[in-house]
């Protein structure tokens, strides 16, 4: 964020928020939020990491492997990655931001999900160069949430990396809370959750296109499944990846 539009902003923003960090309280300037020891003390998911869930692996394993949980399975997504574990201080940020309303912490959390640029699999794909699709909330929750936390971190990142950032997918339907069920039950409760914007069915901008799925959590990761499905099978997508700020 270089251009003389984005300082400003980050000026407004230090007026409306003086600027510290978010966990420690420290001081802070340029309109951080975070500072250098917080953000050095989240917890990173360290390789050896599942290449297809993203989860880390205990233990000493080969680094292309399959947890547990994924063997067997088939998934209309690539793969995931999270940039850190969604626990202790990072999921205290995430609440703030999220059920805080702290949205001036988009930035930071744009910052961590960039690390993955570390992983040579994100790297890699520079031509066509990735589109970041932000998980769409249904408008009766961003109504009362104000925001579409994963839509604010996806468009941050995006100017960043130099990259298209489309909402390309809507949400239809508002669905209860599904972590405690099994599996199947999940996948068949979002079943239809999520379509093409209308935007998206007039100019097929996605099709034959990687795409980077951006979201705040990866937990079950039934929500990114459906996602992935619905740009695959209605968008044409080539390639989709989730890409998460956390990983429950
Ligand atoms: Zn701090
Ligand atoms: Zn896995």
């Amino acid at each position: 964020m270089n251009s003389s539009f984005s300082m400003s902003l980050a000026r407004w923003l230090d007026f409306l928020y003086p600027p510290s960090c978010a966990l420690c309280r420290t001081a802070l300037q340029n309109g951080r939020y975070l500072c250098p020891e917080c953000r050095n003390g989240l917890h990173r998911i360290e390789k050896p990491y599942c290449i297809k869930c993203g989860d880390h692996i205990e233990g000493l394993v080969p680094e292309d492997v399959l947890c547990s949980q994924c063997r067997g399975l088939e998934f209309s997504f690539d793969f995931a990655l999270a940039a850190a574990s969604a626990r202790d201080k990072a999921a205290e940020i995430m609440h703030a931001y999220k059920y805080g309303r702290q949205i001036h912490l988009h930035r930071e959390l744009a910052l961590l999900a960039e690390e993955a640029w570390k992983d040579p699999r994100i790297v890699a794909q520079s031509n066509p160069p990735w589109i970041l699709v932000p998980v769409p909330l249904h408008w009766r929750r961003q109504r009362w949430r104000w925001f579409n936390q994963s839509y604010e971190i996806a468009r941050t990142l995006a100017h960043r990396r130099n990259l298209r950032c489309e909402q390309a997918l809507r949400r239809i339907r508002h669905t209860p809370q599904q972590a405690l069920l099994p599996r199947a039950d999940r996948l068949a409760n979002l079943n239809g959750a999520f379509r093409l914007s209308q935007r998206e069915r007039r100019v097929r901008s996605l099709r034959g296109q990687p795409v980077l799925l951006i979201d705040d959590v990866f937990t079950t990761g039934s929500t990114a499944e459906e996602c992935a499905r619905t740009l695959r099978k209605k968008g044409g997508v080539e390639k989709v990846v989730v890409l998460t700020v956390l990983r429950g």
